[in-house]
């Protein structure tokens, strides 16, 4: 039988490893060359909809949903996912994706705007509550198991071309053009990054609360933990491999998410600072150095041993302490790289 190499362990190469080994396939290979869910979908917002406008798509959300549904709750919660226009043409598209979607049996309904949720700015919203989220590398590490289960052999830190094989799938994500060019393969496929923020922890955060975008910005948030998370698309395309966090704009994304969702007013983006100091009883830390771990190591590691030993130390570890975080504070600290 012949030998299939998958190239890449993310979401997409997972499953396709494991619908491979559940359909009969015996000598499959998952290679990644770094580590599972170690790409784009180690990074994802973990958003999972049926709500697309064209009818392929929304046929491949919608098997997908089946799929989610089946791996169960502990993977896949089904919160739902709320669309709000706030003109009267978003309105007229929502309503109108809703045809097809329903058509294709997707249960996308008109709705209220949901509790907590403004809504005196909102034309109307629609909701599909069977869409929800999950979180990916999770469900990609099970999808992994269950291959292995079924025979693949799954090979972490190996270049798939480097292995011997009949077939090759190519499943790299952003990486699929060069290691299609390879195979003498030209895929028109460029990196493009994104990027998520999360809130500080924000009490009470409501457990069913959905998926919510704005249909006219973008803009979108959905609880973890409890933390939000939010997104949206940037003004201009960051294409390429740069994953610099882009701070300029945050602040917009905060007045954003206390103008929709009122009850996180006043929230922050965590900062990119570390921090050092005691965090329970018996238990310090010293993490979260960002681009200036190494150069800080020496003195962070003196102050940590006198305040272990002694007690205190000669240094100000005030701005580092993990209580900062209820409090709010913003590090007045702007050369972080
Ligand atoms: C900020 C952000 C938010 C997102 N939100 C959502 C969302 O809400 N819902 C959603 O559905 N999608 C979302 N996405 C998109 C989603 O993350 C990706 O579409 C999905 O993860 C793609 O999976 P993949 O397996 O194709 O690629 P990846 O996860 O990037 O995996 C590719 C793998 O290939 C490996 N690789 C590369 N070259 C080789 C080689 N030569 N040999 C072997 N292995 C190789 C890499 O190491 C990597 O692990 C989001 C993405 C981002 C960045």
């Amino acid at each position: 039988m012949a030998r299939i190499v998958v190239a890449g362990a993310g979401a997409i190469g997972a499953s396709v490893a494991y619908h491979l080994a559940l359909r009969g396939a015996r000598d499959v290979v998952l290679a990644d060359r770094g580590e599972i869910a170690s790409g784009s979908t180690g990074k994802a917002m973990g958003g999972v909809r049926q709500q697309f406008s064209t009818e392929p798509e929304v046929r491949l959300a919608r098997d997908s949903i089946r799929f989610f549904e089946e791996l169960g709750a502990r993977w896949f919660q089904q919160v739902g996912y709320v669309f709000l226009a706030t003109t009267d043409e978003g309105l007229a598209e929502l309503e109108e994706r809703m045809e097809l979607q329903r058509g294709l049996g997707v249960p996308v309904e008109r709705v209220d705007v949901p509790a907590g949720v403004r809504g005196e700015d909102v034309a109307g919203a629609v909701a599909c509550r069977s869409d929800g989220v999950a979180s990916p590398p999770a469900v990609t590490h099970e999808l992994v198991r269950r291959a292995a289960e079924l025979g693949v052999e799954v090979r972490e830190r190996t270049r798939a071309e480097e292995l011997e094989r009949d077939v090759l799938v190519v499943a790299c994500g952003p990486w699929s053009a060069e290691a299609a060019a390879g195979q003498g393969v030209e895929l028109p496929i460029r990196p493009l990054c994104r990027q998520l923020l999360e809130t500080a922890p924000l009490p009470d955060l409501p457990a069913d609360l959905p998926m919510v975008i704005e249909l006219e910005t973008t803009f979108h948030f959905r609880r973890r933990d409890d933390r939000l998370r939010i997104a949206m698309v940037d003004a201009a395309p960051r294409w390429g491999f740069d994953e610099v966090v882009d701070e300029s704009v945050f602040d917009d994304r905060l007045r954003r998410l206390a103008h929709r969702y009122p009850a996180a007013a006043g929230t922050t983006i965590p900062d990119a600072h570390p921090i050092v100091g005691r965090v329970a009883d018996g238990v310090y830390a010293a993490c979260g150095f960002s681009g200036h771990g190494f150069m800080q190591s020496p003195a962070v590691g003196r102050a940590l041993a006198e305040l272990i030993l002694e007690g205190k130390t000669g240094y100000d570890l005030s701005p580092f302490a993990l209580e900062r975080f209820e409090r709010g504070a913003v590090s007045p600290e702007e050369v972080v790289l």
